[in-house]
């Protein structure tokens, strides 16, 4: 007997389940399907990404619907649009033996009136994201008053998105007698707050100490200077081969800027980020998804919902804002009891960052050195030498050419011949490579003069008492200008005030877009200020005073400047070394 129907799943889903692949029930499902079964009791549930909490909530749910009634019967709310299409198509999977059951996604950037005619077909469970699932409540096209279940699906990271209006209104049209389930992979104050105010009671269940998978992630950091954040990245794809990772970068301003220059170095590399319209986001995904690119450079909202379980590696081009959002990231490698590698790039100002992720982790970094150009060679050789091996030889084509080829290569000898065929591969690769420079460490002097030129410092009259911190405020940053590229570098949040620094560029601008502000019915006051004078004084501290001004201090401000690898990327791109064309 299967062990997902000891867990009191029927036979129609159990053979669905097979058919899926899938042989034995995660922790959280192990956990949570006996309880949604037999329990009305509401759910509140610790789950990380990858630990099969889809199947954890929608498997109980499926058991129990009624499929005779046309009623819309379960809400999932899920943080965005990849993810509620994810979800939307595994219940699709599960349900495939069951008669009769509609699933609706829906969700903004798609036609409404597409998802009202399925809507108004009757659907029995609606994944939906928050803001979409309001609108259609709100032109009563979606009733939830017959609603059994709400599945709260990432709830930390709906908060997170400024999605806590849209969750209490669609709670608020729900009946009291539903189960609600939630699933977040932290509980900060905000998803605590929801728990207390619409759940009853709840059951916790955790998914054990970690997901399958986030055992087996090995957590890295090398310590670099800004100026080699972008040469190191590319050591780190060159010294992987065959690397198939997600580049994590903080703005989206960074994430093109890092992928256009991965694309212009000849990497097989693609950016997903907010600018991009549905249909291209759609491209880039489906492309990374079949590994025709092996770096897919994103934000951490961007990549949100991407269901790839195979990633090697994870690679944090700068560490997230929020604590929380590293163990997101490091999450989507090492699924599927595969081993994964979450990387760190990190100069000495951001060291702080690390302490309070290896808590959340219960894991240590490993300080990694930057390979230098002879480990890369040598990684490049033999995974060339690797393809010579595994590839099939077209004996019927070949032989034809055969004699004429040893007729011109009579004169040279075995070893020789060896040498001159992997030198054509590798002549451009070894030039490249000689002599390159240690990138390891870090010169943080050389980054503060460079913080300080390019950015003007404002002073906020909001801080930690109005529970900002530094995702809300690039938020509001960005609402108020209307922009969501402006370059934000220092943030730092204080008891009653903050500061915060912006590309120098949109100084003027920042003041006016404040002007008449509110914030929590309260007027925002924004002015320009400078550094106070001791700060300057840095002879007496090793890193400099920007390392202590609080832990919200961070240094994603800075465009990675090409560093040594631009200087040679012209050559780089133009000979681009056969292990980064296209797999296809
Ligand atoms: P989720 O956390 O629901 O996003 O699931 C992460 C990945 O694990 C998805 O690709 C699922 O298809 C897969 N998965 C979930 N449960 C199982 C299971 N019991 N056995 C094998 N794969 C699973």
């Amino acid at each position: 007997m299967s062990l997902f129907k000891e867990l009191g799943l029927s036979q129609a889903i159990t053979n669905a389940l097979t058919d899926l692949g899938y042989e034995q029930p995660t922790t959280i499902q192990e956990k949570a399907i006996p309880q949604i079964l037999s329990s009305q009791d509401d759910v509140k549930a610790f789950a990380q990404t990858g630990t099969g909490k889809t199947a954890a909530f929608s498997l109980p749910i499926l058991e129990q619907i009624d499929s005779k009634s046309k009623n819309t019967q379960a809400i999932i709310l899920s943080p965005t649009r990849e993810l509620a299409i994810q979800i939307g198509k595994n219940i699709q999977e599960f349900s495939k033996n069951l008669s009769n059951i509609n699933v609706i996604t829906v969700y903004g950037g798609a036609s409404i009136e597409d998802q009202i005619r399925g809507l108004k077909k009757g659907a029995h469970i609606v994944v939906g994201t928050p803001g979409r699932t309001v609108d259609l409540i709100k032109r009563k096209q979606l009733k939830l008053e017959n609603i059994k279940w709400v599945v709260l699906d990432e709830a930390d990271e709906m908060l997170n998105m400024g999605f806590k209006e849209d969750l209490d209104q669609v709670l608020k049209v729900t009946p009291q007698d539903k189960q609600t389930l939630l699933f977040s992979a932290t509980f900060p104050r905000e998803v605590d707050a929801i728990a207390k105010n619409y759940m009853h009671n709840p059951v916790e269940i955790d998914a054990g100490k970690r997901n399958v998978g986030a055992d087996k992630v090995s957590h890295e950091y090398y310590l670099v200077s800004e100026r080699n954040r972008y040469p190191s990245l590319k050591r780190l794809a060159d010294v992987n081969p065959n690397i198939y990772g997600i580049v994590f970068c903080r703005t989206r301003r960074e994430t093109k800027d890092i992928a256009a220059k991965l694309i212009d170095d000849g990497y097989n590399a693609d950016a997903l980020h907010g600018d991009l319209s549905q249909a291209q986001r759609d491209i880039v995904m489906e492309k990374f998804r079949a590994k025709h690119l092996q770096l897919l450079i994103a934000t951490d909202v961007a990549a949100r919902g991407l269901d790839v379980t195979d990633l090697t590696h994870v690679i944090n081009y700068k560490l997230p804002d929020q604590t929380e959002n590293y163990t997101h990231r490091s999450g989507r490698t090492g699924r599927a009891g595969k081993e994964g590698i979450s990387i760190a790039l990190i100069s000495n100002k951001e060291k702080g960052k690390l302490r309070p992720i290896e808590r959340k982790i219960g894991k240590t970094f490993i300080q990694k050195q930057v390979p230098n150009g002879k480990e890369i060679c040598e990684k490049q050789l033999f995974k060339l030498i690797e393809k010579v091996k595994d590839v099939e030889v077209n004996d019927e084509q070949i032989n034809p050419y055969l004699e004429g080829i040893y007729a011109q290569l009579k004169d040279i000898d075995h070893d020789e011949l060896i040498k001159r065929f992997v030198s054509i591969e590798f002549n451009q690769f070894l030039s490249y490579y000689e002599g390159a420079e240690d990138l390891n460490g870090d010169d943080s002097r050389e980054r503060r003069r460079s913080s300080d030129e390019n950015f003007t410092r404002f002073y906020i009259n909001l801080g930690k008492m109005d529970r900002l911190n530094p995702a809300k405020l690039m938020g509001l940053i960005n609402e108020h200008l209307n922009k969501n590229d402006v370059e934000i570098g220092q943030i730092e949040i204080l008891k009653s005030f903050s500061f915060f620094e912006i590309d120098k560029a949109y100084a003027d601008k920042v003041v006016d877009a404040f002007r008449n502000a509110e914030f929590d019915g309260r007027a925002v006051i924004v002015e320009v200020t400078t550094k106070p004078k001791q700060r300057r004084n840095r002879s007496k501290r090793r890193f400099g005073s920007g390392e202590r001004r609080g832990g919200n201090g961070f240094s994603g401000h800075r465009k990675s400047s090409g560093g040594y690898g631009n200087k040679k990327g012209g050559k780089f791109s133009n000979s681009k070394p056969s292990s980064r064309r296209s797999r296809r």
